[in-house]
């Protein structure tokens, strides 16, 4: 169809959207450790909750695991990088009784959540981690410590029947990448029952998730519906996902490519917002813009609601590898 056929669409992207500092770190680090050690690289978890990430360093010799015991004896000399979701102890702990070398890509606003995790412990605090049961970086966490020491809080009807066991002062921390608005709310039941309980120092909410969401915020109310680019298993992604409903978008879909787009329940909005989470790659926004050129006449806005400037440090065994 020529564009005076097509049906016009007003798209609003949403920015800040995908990477964040964190997942650009994993992903060299996974890149960087091929070009310094060769193939095969070991990954312990999927780098980042992105398939298209995992798929493209699979191509280029990276090997996915789920848990250390899968990577055979005789390949034990082969680095293995666990994931930016950060790991128990435990792991490090296996890889070196193997003698494994190992490189660490949790992201360190991960690993700040941990070292406070073993702050309150080291003062005999009693900690709740509020976050999602079953997300590895919740598993990263609790597994910092001595089992029992941690108590997960998902929802506000758990803080409201959370049971200390009245070892010590009570305090709080959370997973990076969870609804700001959610959080809050259950932040204040543990408040008004318990209100001597201690803060983080600085929000456990990552600067990425927070402007993410600020940035759906600010484009939903105004766009018939909102594509989230991310995998269903990316907390954050799907975080953005409820949030764009709540901020009054009557349709947000997370997809993870261009073919999961669902044309049909979609109709013919005139006007649409796209993210995506802290995982997706800008080029599958890209992709799926020019999906939506293929079947509209499409004016692509840009609602910018902050301004980023953050990296990370490579870990030092890579930085030679990253000034070549
Ligand atoms: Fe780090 Fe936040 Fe990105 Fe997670 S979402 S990797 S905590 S910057």
């Amino acid at each position: 169809a020529s564009p005076a056929q097509k049906p016009k669409l007003e798209i609003k992207l949403c920015a800040p959207r995908g990477f964040c500092a964190g997942v650009d770190r994993a992903i060299q680090i996974v890149e960087l450790a091929l070009k310094r050690f060769g193939a095969p690289v070991y990954v312990r978890h999927e780098i980042v909750h992105n398939k298209y990430v995992v798929e493209d360093l699979k191509a280029k010799g990276a090997v996915f695991v789920e848990e250390l015991d899968e990577i055979p004896d005789a390949e034990r000399e082969r680095p293995v990088i666990f994931s930016a979701h950060g790991v128990p102890k435990s792991v490090p702990a296996e890889a070196a009784s193997r003698n494994m070398f190992y490189l660490d890509a949790t992201c360190p606003l991960v690993s700040k959540v941990h070292k406070e995790a073993e702050l309150h412990h080291r003062r005999g605090r009693e900690i709740v981690l509020i976050g999602h049961a079953g997300h590895p970086e919740v598993i990263g966490t609790m597994g910092q410590l001595p089992q029992g020491s941690v108590s997960l809080v998902e929802t506000v009807e758990d803080a409201a029947a959370f049971a200390p066991s009245g070892h010590g002062p009570l305090a709080w921390i959370t997973q990076t990448t969870l609804s700001v608005d959610d959080t809050k709310a259950i932040v204040e039941k543990l408040n008004e029952r318990f209100p001597e309980i201690i803060p983080p120092h600085k929000d456990d909410i990552c600067y990425a998730t927070t402007n993410r969401q600020e940035a759906v915020k600010a484009v939903a109310p105004d766009v018939e519906a909102m594509i989230v680019v991310g995998a269903p298993n990316s907390s954050n992604s799907q975080r953005l996902r409820e949030v764009a409903e709540r901020a009054g978008c009557a349709r947000a879909v997370l997809v993870q490519r261009a073919s999961d787009i669902p044309w049909a329940s979609l109709g013919e909005p005139e006007s649409l917002g796209i993210t995506a989470g802290a995982s997706a790659p800008e080029i599958l926004v890209e992709e799926i813009i020019d999906a939506f050129a293929e079947r509209f006449d499409v004016h692509v806005q840009t609602v910018r609601t902050a301004d980023e400037d953050i990296a990370f440090n490579l870990p030092r065994a890579l930085r030679e590898a990253a000034a070549e």
